[in-house]
């Protein structure tokens, strides 16, 4: 039995769970919430390490609100994380409220997409895309069983 360590996305606790067990029932051992919302959440200064850090692979998305294609690649965002999470985790970036982290991972165009697991970028792409090569690439990091 391989264990997984993941975020919860309603309070943002790291949680310990078997591989198998990562999947809509999975719970928070302290808040009790659906541990995978199916939607991305707000990542910020003071809880970002532990977004990243996870087992799982997480997409972020460095966007700020005056950027259209960050607006118009926002429902793309939305749509696949309802479908891929738990197999992949989301998380949206405010370049502009979180300046410090856009800055410390040299943030220059946006959107920019990164993709953390254990904290050390996978893969990054800047530019919105199609919603079919977006899984696609999402997906050939996706390491947890259907
Ligand atoms: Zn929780």
């Amino acid at each position: 039995m391989s264990l997984v360590t993941t975020y919860c996305s309603q309070c943002f606790t790291r949680n310990r769970l078997p591989v198998e067990k990562t999947d809509s029932n999975a719970k928070c051992g302290r808040c009790q919430h659906p541990l995978f919302a199916h939607t991305p959440v707000t990542g910020r200064l003071a809880h970002f390490d532990a977004l990243i850090q996870s087992d799982i692979p997480v997409v972020v998305d460095f966007w700020a609100s005056w950027c259209g294609p960050c607006l118009q690649f926002a429902p793309v965002f939305q749509e696949t994380a309802r479908e891929l999470e738990p197999r992949i985790r989301f998380v949206k970036l405010d370049t502009e409220q979180e300046a410090a982290i856009a800055s410390r991972y040299a943030i220059r165009s946006i959107p920019t997409l990164m993709i953390f697991r254990r904290g050390e970028i996978l893969a990054q792409r800047s530019g919105a895309l199609p919603k079919g090569m977006f899984k696609e690439w999402l997906l050939s990091f996706a390491t947890t069983p259907k």
